[in-house]
């Protein structure tokens, strides 16, 4: 039925029990490493999971969880260690990076089913591999949503919040590389310094400026053709005050939590599009996966994108983390280094 290597019965692994706040983070060592149960299931023993700002939402209960304990983690690198018998494209001892629920673990299993894996090079460095279980989910999210959600063009103004972010930074510098103008928006003036490194032309200041009256004076009095909006609850009325007539609105995240409902007659003044995305829906099918995933690594190989982590935590500080990174103190990518 399966092909493995010799597995410990449990691992350790940083979950909740229960929705709250960062007291109910657990790491421990008592999650049942998983089982080859389907003739497609591999299973991965994990070098490097990439943090993002999502597991937030889960462990405060805005995303819904189906079941406890509920494993952290959305995407990782690792080394295949099991294989069902139906597998034929992996085996043993390859590496791969991967998007799935579960990656802050030792081990996480998927099947082949789901095809949202890269083969890597067996002579893959340990940098590579912190780098490709890292790079994936908010490069995806980048760069689906600049294709798909709105399209932009060569000479849009476009507005980037949190542009020294995750997200943010891999936004900042593709939509730069269009040609549009990035209007990064930040909370310091370092976290804006970095947004002009990676190609923002204009920068504001969301502690100290006026927001709707510096994009005013940037676009003429015109306003954004868009806006990418992570922040949510607290900026809505800004980003839909900052779009020109006909501009796109692109709310894609809650960091200052979900955007409290309102009547849809807020966008017709200036015949606003309002789009709330995800990631998960422009990669729906294999073909959609590898276009996209293979854009991303030539972006990424031909050094158009520059990414590089922040900061590397050990899986058992995962609590540090989500406080750095849900406290406003990060910039860039967060990753956690699983142990072995
Ligand atoms: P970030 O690195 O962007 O971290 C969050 C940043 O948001 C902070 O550094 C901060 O930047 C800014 N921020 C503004 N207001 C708040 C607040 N009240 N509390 C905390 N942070 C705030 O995280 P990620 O790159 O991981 O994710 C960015 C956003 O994109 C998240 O909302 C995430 O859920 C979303 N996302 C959505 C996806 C989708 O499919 N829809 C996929 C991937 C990510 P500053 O200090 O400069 O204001």
């Amino acid at each position: 039925m399966s092909n493995s290597k010799q597995l410990p019965s449990t691992q350790s692994a940083v979950y909740i029990n229960e929705i709250g706040e960062f007291d109910k983070i657990k790491f421990d060592s008592s999650i049942p490493v998983p089982k080859i149960e389907s003739s497609n299931d591999i299973i991965i023993k994990n070098y490097y999971a990439g943090i993002n700002f999502i597991e937030a939402y889960f462990r405060k209960g805005i995303y819904p969880i189906n079941k406890f304990p509920y494993v952290f983690g959305r995407e990782a690198s690792g080394e295949v260690v099991a294989v069902g018998n139906e597998v034929s494209n992996l085996k043993i001892g390859d590496k791969i990076a991967y998007l799935s629920p579960g990656t802050f673990a030792q081990y996480t299993k998927i099947t082949t089913n789901d095809y949202k894996y890269i083969k890597l090079p067996s002579n893959s460095t340990d940098e590579d591999l912190k780098i490709f279980g890292s790079l994936f989910l908010q490069g995806l999210t980048a760069l689906t949503f600049i294709n798909e959600a709105y399209k932009v063009k060569p000479n849009d103004y476009v507005l980037v919040w949190a542009a020294a972010g995750g997200v943010g930074k891999i936004l900042t510098q593709l939509i730069s590389q269009i040609g549009a103008n990035v209007i990064a928006i930040a909370s310091t003036d370092e976290k804006l310094k970095l947004a002009k490194d990676y190609g923002a032309k204009y920068l504001i200041n969301s502690t100290t400026d006026n927001i709707e009256e510096k994009v005013k004076e940037i676009t003429n009095g015109k306003g954004v053709d868009a806006t990418f909006d992570s922040v949510g609850k607290d900026t809505f009325e800004i980003s839909l005050n900052s779009l020109k007539r006909k501009g796109a609105f692109v709310s894609y995240g809650n960091s200052s939590g979900p955007v409290t409902p309102f009547p849809l007659s807020k966008l017709t003044p200036k015949n606003i599009i309002l789009l709330r995305p995800s990631l998960n829906g422009y990669i729906a099918t294999p073909e959609e996966w590898e276009h996209y995933s293979q854009e991303l690594l030539k972006l990424y190989e031909s050094k158009k994108l520059k990414f590089d982590t922040f900061k590397t935590y050990d899986l058992k500080d995962y609590v540090d983390a989500t406080k750095d990174l849900e406290g406003r103190k990060t910039h860039g990518k967060l990753t956690l280094k699983i142990p072995q």
